[in-house]
C-alpha cells in the first residue's frame, strides 16, 4: 500500500514557533511517533512525506531511523494542495493509496491494515468515531441554529485511503470547480461517490493545540 503523510502545515494554533511535527512528546518528535506506527503497518510498502522545502532537514533528522525509507514531497500552501502534489508524486504503479495526517501520531498500525483491506472492496474508505458530543451549528453571530440528530454524527479522521484514479479525478474537478475542503472524503462526497466509514478510536487525536499533546502524552506509551 501505498502512503501519504501531509506534513506541510505551519502548526499556527500549537502556537511552537516550528511545525508542529517537530515538537518533542516523550523524546521523539511528532513525525517519528506517525512514521513508527506508519512502518509497524503491515500493508505498508511505500510512504512519501510531504513538507515545506524549509522542513525538509528538520523533519527527517527527526525520524532517522525512517528517513531512508520515504520520499520527500514538497507541500503547498494548504493541505488540499499538498494532498495533490503527494498524488502527483505517486510511483505510476500506484493503485491505491491512504493518506494520513503528520499530526494524528497515535495511529494504531492495526486500523492502518483494517482501511487498507477495506479498500480492497471499496473505492473510498476514511477512519471515523461516533460524536458524544451534542453538536450545535451555529450562525455568524454566535447563536445556535439548531441541532442535527447525532446518531447520524462521526467525527471524520485519518486515514483516508482511495484509489489512485479516482482521487486524482476528484482532485482536478476540485481545482476546476474552485471548491475548497479540509479532508479527501468529502471531494468524493461532493461528486456522490461513495465513501465507506471504518470505526476507528477517540485515542487517534489529531494534535493541534497545547492540551493535545498533554492528552498524547498518556496515550503514546501504548505506542
Ligand atoms: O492544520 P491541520 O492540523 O488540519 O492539518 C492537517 C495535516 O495537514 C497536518 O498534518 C498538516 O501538516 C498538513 N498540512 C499540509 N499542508 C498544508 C497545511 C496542512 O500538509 N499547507
Amino acid at each position: 500500500m501505498h502512503f501519504l503523510i501531509p506534513a506541510a502545515g505551519s502548526g499556527s494554533r500549537m502556537k511552537a514557533g516550528k511545525n508542529k511535527l517537530l515538537i518533542d512528546l516523550e523524546g521523539e518528535s511528532l513525525i517519528y511517533w506517525t512514521l513508527k506506527a506508519v512502518f509497524s503497518a503491515s500493508s505498508t510498502s511505500w510512504v512519501g512525506i510531504i513538507g515545506q522545502p524549509k522542513d525538509r532537514e528538520l523533519l527527517l533528522n527527526s525520524a532517522k531511523r525512517f528517513a531512508h525509507k520515504v520520499q520527500w514531497i514538497e507541500g503547498g500552501d494548504t493541505r488540499q494542495e499538498s494532498v495533490f502534489n503527494g498524488l502527483n508524486a505517486l510511483p505510476k504503479d500506484a493503485k491505491k493509496v491512504l493518506i494520513h495526517d503528520g499530526a494524528r501520531c497515535l495511529i494504531n498500525p492495526e486500523l492502518i491494515d483494517q482501511c487498507a483491506s477495506q479498500l480492497d472492496i471499496n473505492d473510498a474508505v476514511i477512519l471515523a468515531t461516533k460524536v458524544t458530543d451534542t453538536i450545535k451549528t451555529v450562525d455568524d453571530e454566535g447563536f445556535i441554529e439548531g441541532t442535527p440528530d447525532r446518531n447520524y454524527l462521526w467525527a471524520a479522521q485519518t486515514p483516508q485511503g482511495f484509489l489512485v484514479d479516482r482521487l486524482k479525478k476528484a482532485h482536478r474537478m476540485a481545482i476546476e470547480k474552485n471548491w475548497k475542503v479540509t479532508d479527501d472524503a468529502s471531494l468524493f462526497e461532493m461528486l456522490n461517490w461513495k465513501v465507506r466509514i471504518i470505526e476507528g478510536n477517540y485515542s487517534n487525536i489529531k494534535i493541534t493545540s497545547p492540551v493535545d499533546l498533554k492528552i498524547a502524552k498518556l496515550f503514546v506509551k501504548d505506542c
